[in-house]
């Protein structure tokens, strides 16, 4: 297979990481791990598993229970000083410019970003669609949606100096079809992708890569606040054509595809980790068989 490396950047080989792997000496930000159960924690151990770089995004909260499990976290892939480690909550320009910021200083170049971030008001989002509020619609759109175009556009500049990069998200495909109770996060997923597609086109000629993960119920802190998870999991395993959920390993690997040489000339995709269940037009699977 003929691949075409990217320019090599300045620290090659992820510390503790297999020299070789798909992702040496790539720089990847990873935001949005929360605990050991986000997905973004999926996406950072496969990265880190093939030799990336890693610096990690948290967001501050009142008891810093956030940053905590993120250091606690990143102790177990390697030496902290290895990582860098950096607040920043999506609703704050500053905070974004001075990450980026930061990551400029030391890397001098990016060649992945992983926007893991999606919040709904929780009483939004046990609201019936028509009862959303004003305030919670626009919450979740600017967190879950509009945050993927402030960091791509202070993203772009460093991923542009090195010859391009890999830019993704998370989505969740309560888009082409409703799916009760996703209510305003739903919409949110929309403008994301949609989103996601006019960055593409955007940033195509700097040879910045914008897709999206559109992943399975996965039990997630965010997702708790989702009413029905589990009977949308209980779905995936007794319907989904692979009869199986979803991990955050799983996602990992499409994650390392994406910010590999492997997907250089994919761009403003979705690409389905859900078991296939997206194909289903009818849920016909869903109702026991009989007689
Ligand atoms: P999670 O709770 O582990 O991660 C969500 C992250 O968003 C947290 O780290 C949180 O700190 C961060 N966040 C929220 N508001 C923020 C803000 N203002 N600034 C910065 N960060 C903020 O849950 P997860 O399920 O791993 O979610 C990651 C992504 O995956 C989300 O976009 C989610 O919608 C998407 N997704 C999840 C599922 C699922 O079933 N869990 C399925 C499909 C897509």
């Amino acid at each position: 297979m003929n691949v075409q490396a990217s320019q090599p950047s300045e620290q090659t080989v992820a510390p503790g990481a297999p020299a070789g792997g798909l992702l040496a000496g790539k720089k990847a930000l990873v935001m949005g791990v929360a605990d050991k159960h986000s997905i973004a924690w999926g996406i950072a151990q496969a990265m880190h598993a093939q030799g990336a770089a890693l610096a990690f995004t948290y967001q501050e909260e009142p008891k810093g229970r956030i940053e905590r499990n993120v250091r606690e976290l990143v102790a177990t892939l390697g030496s902290p000083g290895d990582f860098l480690l950096l607040p920043c909550d999506v609703t704050d320009d500053s905070a974004i410019e001075s990450l980026f910021r930061h990551v400029a200083g030391r890397w001098k170049g990016l060649d992945a970003l992983a926007h893991c971030i999606a919040f709904a008001d929780r009483d939004d989002l046990n609201r019936p669609f028509s009862q959303i509020s004003r305030e919670g619609y626009k919450l979740a759109m600017e967190i879950s949606a509009y945050s993927l175009n402030a960091v791509a556009r202070a993203a772009a500049p460093l991923m542009a100096e090195q010859g391009g990069g890999s830019i993704f998200t998370l989505t969740y495909n309560a888009v082409e079809k409703a799916v009760p109770g996703y209510s305003a996060m739903a919409a949110a997923k929309a403008a994301l992708e949609v989103g996601a597609r006019y960055l593409a086109a955007e940033l195509g000629p700097s040879k910045i890569r914008v897709n999206t993960i559109s992943a399975g119920p996965v039990r997630t802190l965010s997702a708790s606040a989702v009413k029905g998870i589990s009977a949308l999991r209980r779905w995936t395993e007794e319907t989904a054509p692979l009869h199986e959920n979803i991990t955050i390993e799983d996602v990992g690997n499409t994650a390392v595809y994406l910010a590999s040489d492997l997907s250089r000339m994919v761009t403003g995709n979705t690409i389905f980790v859900d078991s296939g269940a997206h194909v289903l037009a009818a849920q016909v699977g869903a109702i026991e068989h009989r007689g």
